[in-house]
């Protein structure tokens, strides 16, 4: 079959590699319909997440129809349309019991290399999905897998990181980034109620393109996004942050535009070890801060339901629509940020 391989930094190829087939009674065989390039699949395109073995299959993000079960999987059968999470949990170790999925002792992350439990990803004609019945859903009839795609990762990502800052109704918000995942941000914060909610990002244009999704934009190679956010604010700061962009300088903004007493609530992925934590400050001042990976099984039957009721549609943000054939170039475009969010169309 067909896959995208990662080869060097920033080189992938679509090579020929030899069709999964079912290893144990928990897995499930997914024909990909629909594979999408993530940001966190940039991470490792431009060398900054160590562990991606040349030839190993890229991506996480997909839906497909289930080919075959293992005998002991019950809640997906072939002939099934299917969203995946992009990371992988057992469902019965004592973190899963927990409802810490993304904190699962066996689990990883699809296509993410040796850190991430080396699974093969999803940017391919097949994909073995382990523990089916726990890493997939089935599709609603009515909802498109354009649409559902974005339940399996940054749709879930990002009103995850919302649920976890505490947003109430009214509350104003600012997102640090408007890449897909930010723009998704600004979505799941309105849908929740935020008052206002500023967009920011150094591209004037994805500044600009968080317009259209109901945010006040703020391009911050332009302005200084803290005067402009405590102008708008009458010097007080915003409610909650939430940080989409990943590193040091994003985090530290995020605490210069939090009010005292608020909350800050980061998803953006960085390779950084550490990184120095304003402390008296936030003691001071009383700051909330939460990083993690997202947990998608939590959430994922939430914004599944968001999707079918048309609370939120996320394919404004696709702005290509690719064969598997042209991920090198899809990949290429993303990296330039000459794309905002590639879908490959692979069956
Ligand atoms: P992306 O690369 O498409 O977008 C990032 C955006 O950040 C770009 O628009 C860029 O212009 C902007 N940016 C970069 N540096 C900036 C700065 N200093 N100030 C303002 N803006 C800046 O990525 P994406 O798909 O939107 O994903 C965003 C982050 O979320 C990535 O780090 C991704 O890995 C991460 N992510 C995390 C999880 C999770 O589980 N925590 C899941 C999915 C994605
Ligand atoms: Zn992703």
């Amino acid at each position: 079959m067909k896959a995208v391989q990662y080869v060097d930094v920033e080189s992938v190829q679509v090579g020929q590699v030899a069709e999964p087939t079912i290893q144990t009674p928990d897995d499930v065989l997914v024909r990909v319909t629909t594979s999408a390039i993530c940001g966190s699949d940039l991470h490792l395109y431009r060398g900054h997440i160590p562990g991606m073995a040349p030839a190993s299959i890229m991506g996480h993000e997909y839906t497909g129809v289930v080919t075959a079960v293992g005998e002991r999987v019950r809640q997906v059968q072939a002939g099934d349309r299917v969203v995946g999470t992009f990371h992988v949990a057992c469902g019965v170790c004592r973190m899963c019991c927990l409802g810490q999925y993304h904190q699962c002792i066996q689990g990883g992350v699809l296509g993410y290399g040796l850190a991430f439990g080396d699974y093969p990803g999803t940017q391919a004609e097949m994909v073995s999905v382990p523990w089916g019945d726990i890493n997939l859903r089935k599709i609603p009839d009515s909802l498109p897998d354009e649409k559902a795609i974005f339940a399996g990762d940054i749709l879930t990502t990002a009103y995850g990181a919302v649920q976890n800052s505490g947003l109430k109704p009214g509350e104003t918000c600012a997102v640090i980034g408007a890449g897909p995942v930010g723009l998704m941000a600004v979505m799941a914060a309105r849908v929740m109620g935020a008052g206002h909610v500023f967009s920011i990002d150094r591209d004037a244009g994805r500044a600009q393109a968080a317009e259209s999704f109901g945010a006040i934009p703020v391009d911050s190679s332009r302005s200084n996004p803290v005067r402009r956010i405590m102008q708008a604010t009458a010097g007080f700061g915003v409610d909650v942050v939430i940080e989409a962009v990943g590193g040091p300088a994003t985090l530290a903004l995020a605490f210069q535009l939090v009010r005292g007493g608020g909350r800050i609530s980061a998803i953006g992925v960085t390779a950084e070890a550490d990184w120095v934590f304003p402390l008296m400050s936030s003691l001071t001042r009383d700051i909330t801060f939460r990083i993690g990976l997202a947990n998608i099984h939590r959430d994922i039957d939430t914004t599944l339901n968001l999707l079918g009721a048309g609370r939120i549609d996320p394919t404004a943000v696709v702005s290509h629509r690719l064969s598997l054939d042209a991920a090198p170039e899809g990949y290429r475009l993303y990296h330039q940020q000459r794309a905002t969010k590639v879908l490959l169309q692979v069956g």
